[in-house]
């Protein structure tokens, strides 16, 4: 559904996107995540069409946003990370005034309205004014309000940010039901564990750059280098110990260590190598009675992915 190819965006000095792709399949709901400055609001704005790249290609629904800006508005919502509300409105008038503005027919607003106000759990506040809603609130009606369109594709910038932990388990259920809809979502966030829960597909950016980037699965799992994982025997003549001395002689184990009756070990390994090394360790007769991966949380390979790694270039001429 959207698709990114070799992206970049320089203002002046500074290359806010530097060389990005990435590709979100119709349904997907995919998680941008990086630090403040990495790029995460130019990406989304330039597939927005809000903003011209200075090189690369984006297409949505197979339209280049460049070439065709106003069929990709037509398919997309944009909600920013900052925006503003009359406050003076009430809140259906709010909704009303935006449907206006997109050429909703006056007939058929009342009852798109009612709808948008039913899906984000605002319909006992549709008489009350908009600057008496909580933050969580505000924020629901702004995502309200990037769906009077009805888009296929959701571009939301950080829209769980400054809510409360409850607002954003409202905010996070509101979206698990829009891409029940059938929606294709791009969130960015800062929190992760969140979108570990949410998300079907990951991007780690970084100085503009895109660091990992996949399935959930192939994020979290799909890693060969530095997979640790845990050997326990079954009683018998073989000990840990011995088990640990064997590994230690495997070109893709690091280290094995020995944790009472535990053997941990840091492979570098796909789960097909794995899966080879555990058959032979069989072979040789290691009663093996359980083997299971330490799987490492978005936080960690968060962290990994952007450790030691520069913040934005200034002045830095791209490849
Ligand atoms: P945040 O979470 O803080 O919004 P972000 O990941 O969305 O961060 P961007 O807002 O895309 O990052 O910014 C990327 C880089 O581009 C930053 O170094 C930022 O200072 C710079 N930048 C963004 N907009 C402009 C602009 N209009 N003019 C100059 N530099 C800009």
């Amino acid at each position: 559904m959207i698709e990114v190819t070799d992206l970049t965006k320089r203002y002046r000095r500074v290359i806010a996107v530097d060389h990005m792709s990435l590709t979100v399949p119709a349904g997907a709901i995919y998680g941008l995540i990086g630090r403040n400055g990495a790029g995460k609001t130019t990406t989304m704005r330039i597939i927005s069409t809000l903003l011209h790249p200075t090189s690369g290609r984006v297409r949505v629904g197979g339209h280049d946003v460049m070439v065709e800006p106003g069929k990709v508005r037509r398919l997309l919502g944009y909600m920013p990370d900052f925006f503003g509300v009359y406050d003076d409105l009430k809140v259906w008038e709010y909704l009303d005034f935006y449907a206006a503005t997109e050429g909703v027919p006056a007939r058929r607003r009342p009852g798109m309205v009612s709808d948008l106000l039913e899906l984000v759990d605002l319909a006992p506040k549709r008489e009350e004014y908009v600057d008496s809603l909580s933050r969580g609130m505000k924020q629901r009606l702004c995502l309200a309000h990037t769906l009077v369109h009805d888009p296929q594709v959701l571009i939301l910038d950080e829209p769980a940010s400054g809510l409360d932990p409850r607002a954003r388990i409202e905010m996070r259920e509101l979206l698990k039901e829009l891409r029940t809809m059938g929606k294709t979502i791009v969130i960015s966030s800062h929190i992760l564990s969140e979108l570990a829960d949410l998300c079907t597909h990951i991007g780690i950016v970084e100085g503009g750059k895109m660091v990992v980037s996949g399935t959930l699965d192939e994020v979290l799992y799909g890693r060969t280098r530095g997979r640790l994982v845990r050997l326990r025997l079954a009683p018998g003549e073989q000990t840990p110990e011995d088990l640990a001395a064997r590994l230690d002689h495997e070109p893709l184990v690091r280290g094995a260590a020995v944790l009472g009756s535990v053997v941990e070990a840091t492979v570098d390994a796909d789960d097909a190598a794995l899966a080879d090394l555990l058959g032979r360790l069989v072979r040789e007769g290691f009663p093996v009675a359980s083997f299971s991966e330490m799987t490492n949380t978005l936080e960690e390979i968060f962290l990994q992915a952007t450790a030691g790694q520069e913040q934005p270039a200034e002045g830095r001429e791209s490849a």
